[in-house]
């Protein structure tokens, strides 16, 4: 991974881990539709934020990076698209977020 001096902040931030995180795994376990940056299970996953990661294990700027352009852009691929909570969801600028529209 890159350090973080080499990276465009603008088009990628760090993954917020919750310091509860490693609880929450031991707590709840796996499951399909939990927040990936402290394990919590989300009830509401239609209305959950989502967020954009690469396989450099950044977050991507969902007004600029897509699923198309995430190589060329950020030098990784793309690692998909992973639900967060709310309260998570609070640790990350707006352009870093988006929710899907059922
Ligand atoms: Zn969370």
């Amino acid at each position: 991974m890159e350090t973080k001096s080499q990276t465009n902040t603008y088009l990628v931030c760090e993954l917020y881990i919750s310091p509860v995180r490693d609880r929450n795994e031991e707590k709840y376990g796996f499951n399909e539709n939990q927040c990936i940056c402290c394990k919590k299970p989300i009830k509401d996953i239609e209305n959950s934020y989502w967020i954009h990661m690469n396989e450099g294990g950044y977050v991507l700027n969902n007004k600029i990076v897509t699923e198309e352009n995430t190589e060329s852009l950020t030098g990784y691929r793309s690692m998909g698209c992973f639900p967060i909570g709310n309260e998570c969801a609070k640790k990350f600028k707006k352009e870093f977020l988006f929710k899907y529209n059922y």
